[in-house]
């Protein structure tokens, strides 16, 4: 189902021009409102009245998350505090929380986000979904939860942690969607097996997962232990939280709401678009938010954008995945490495499980790097001979992929910390020398 046809259906002319009166609007907003746009934009010689359609967006400033940070917290913040309902903070994956204050009219649009979302999944009023990104200062828990309301399906609170009793209540009540990290949907599974709860006895159907990065292995892994199907949903705090960008039925990208998060790709060293199909960094304006709106956010994730048509009838651009964030890109021995390459990797065997973590270290003036596996049960055998060549296909297969060799260990199951969150992948003790 598509939530809001007039919105996601509309031809491209019409949504440039809906972009354009709104980039107009935003542009005035802030330039009278917060000192930092103002300031950026006088020293670039730029007035408002310079900014008439989306394609001058080009002449605006970037905001970088140091801009937010320099600004914490309320520096950036355009509607007065009295207009502000409720505060997020981002979880700070890459460095100290970033602070982000949303109107009433901004809660109102990012619900009706999320609502697009699960509409696309195949959600309705029936669903009984349960939501199990954290509730806290997180957007993912209460973004969800507004859009499952908004959308009119029930909603279970159910956050992270008391997986065992989430999963009696998961089967008791016959939720039949749900909404996590797909790390934490891998852990579900395994606490399912754990507690002898099979997906035949489970109503789930659908499932949200994002929050991090995952892969196709990795959906093939939760559709089949949950039972489900399983779709991808994007977001980041400083846009609005989860919703930014959904996938349909097609599953060939994920629609961006353009309407209010207009996207760019850009080179993100020099700065210049890159075109369609090619890799750059996403950058997001947001046309209608009033809390804390920001031009030309660089969020650092790197993805692909296809402006053609979909099959589902939505015109709104595509993202491909998130391959990575220029920022994790790992430099060992001056190959450029992403932690997404070697999780490809891993979740194309059968014999090892997806959580793996990768370890960074510098011997002498040597990068070295050390992955660290688990068996499947099923494969983790006493016998040395058979483990040693486990242990060589999966160190020959990644340095076909990165180029470099690196050390594999592999692990007894259920070795690695599991997460309710965003997992952590990549320990780097280079910079503690
Ligand atoms: P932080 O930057 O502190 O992690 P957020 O909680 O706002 O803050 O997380 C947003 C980030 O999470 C995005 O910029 C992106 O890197 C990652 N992310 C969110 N959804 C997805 C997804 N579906 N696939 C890959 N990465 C995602
Ligand atoms: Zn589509």
């Amino acid at each position: 189902m598509i939530w809001n046809p007039n919105k996601e259906c509309m031809s491209r002319d019409e949504r440039a021009a809906l972009q354009s009166k709104r980039l107009r609007l935003l542009v005035k907003y802030v330039y009278h409102n917060v000192p930092f746009y103002r300031n950026k934009m006088q020293t670039m010689d730029i007035r408002p009245d310079d900014i008439r359609t989306i394609e001058d967006i080009t002449k605006l400033p970037f905001t970088t998350k140091q801009d937010l940070r320099d600004n914490y917290p309320f520096g950036l913040q355009a509607a007065p505090q009295s207009e502000i309902v409720r505060i997020h903070a981002s979880s700070g994956t890459t460095g100290k929380a970033t602070i982000v204050g949303y109107t009433r009219k901004d809660i109102g649009v990012w619900s009706e986000s999320f609502s697009r979302c699960l509409a696309a999944f195949g959600v309705n009023r029936d669903d009984i979904f349960s939501v199990a990104y954290g509730y806290g200062l997180f957007t993912g828990g209460l973004g969800a939860h507004y859009g499952v309301e908004n959308l009119g399906a029930t909603v279970l609170p159910a956050s992270t942690g008391n997986t065992e009793k989430h999963l009696r209540l998961i089967s008791d009540l016959g939720v039949t969607g749900i909404a996590c990290t797909p790390s934490y949907a891998l852990y579900l599974a395994d606490t399912m097996d754990k507690i002898g709860i099979r997906k035949e006895d489970l109503k789930l159907r659908v499932g949200a997962f994002g929050a991090e990065p995952w892969t196709e292995h990795m959906r093939q892994e939760i559709e089949s232990r949950l039972g489900l199907k399983a779709y991808n949903i994007y977001g980041l705090s400083e846009i609005t939280g989860p919703g930014v960008s959904y996938e349909c039925e097609m599953q060939h990208g994920s629609h961006i709401s353009e309407d209010h998060f207009f996207p760019e790709l850009i080179n993100p060293d020099t700065l210049e678009p890159v075109a369609d199909g090619e890799v750059g960094e996403l950058v997001f304006t947001t046309l209608s938010k009033e809390g804390m709106p920001l031009l030309r956010y660089r969020t650092k994730d790197l993805t692909t954008l296809d402006h053609t048509p979909c099959q589902c009838g939505r015109t709104n651009v595509r993202m491909g995945r998130i391959l990575g964030r220029s920022d994790d890109m790992l430099i060992i021995r001056g190959i450029n490495v992403f932690p997404s390459q070697i999780e490809s990797v891993i979740l194309s065997l059968k014999e090892v499980a997806p959580q793996y973590l990768i370890i960074v270290d510098r011997k002498g003036v040597l990068d070295t790097i050390k992955v660290q596996v688990e068996l499947r049960p099923e494969y983790f055998v006493d016998d040395y001979p058979a483990m040693e060549r486990q242990k060589k296909m999966l160190a020959d297969k990644l340095r076909s992929v990165l180029s470099i060799s690196a050390q594999v260990e592999l692990l007894p199951p259920g070795s690695i910390e599991r997460s309710d969150g965003k997992s952590k992948h990549v320990i780097d003790n280079r910079h503690i020398e």
